[in-house]
């Protein structure tokens, strides 16, 4: 049976919705990223001295990647009831710090930053 959730209905669709809209964003800009990489690669295939492939695009990708990863899992969260609750102590999170950052899963006292 899935627990209740401290967080009231309202509080639970405005994180819902913030994600969802992080999460259209994180998609849109992998599948930019990757087609920036396609065009590098043909401009690369007729330029003479070809550059290296920035890497701050890579950090900057697998860090969308990750938050991908962080947010589906959140949202996952949020349909079985286990969403808001620090997955080492097992106290709530608060309404505020996942306002800042919804697919938290660690309390501000389990070193969130
Ligand atoms: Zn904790």
């Amino acid at each position: 049976m899935p627990r209740t959730s401290a967080f009231s209905p309202s509080q639970l669709r405005e994180l819902r919705t913030e994600m969802e809209q992080d999460f259209a964003r994180l998609l849109r800009s992998m599948g930019n990223e990757q087609a920036a990489t396609e065009s590098w690669v043909n401009d690369a295939w007729s330029a003479e001295s070809p550059s290296e492939p920035d890497e701050l695009d890579a950090v900057l990708q697998e860090r969308a990647h990750a938050r991908f990863a962080a947010i589906s899992a959140a949202l996952r969260r949020i349909d079985t009831g286990a969403y808001g609750e620090c997955v080492r102590c097992g106290s709530r999170i608060s309404f505020d710090r996942l306002a800042v950052m919804p697919e938290a899963t660690l309390c501000i006292a389990c070193g969130g930053n």
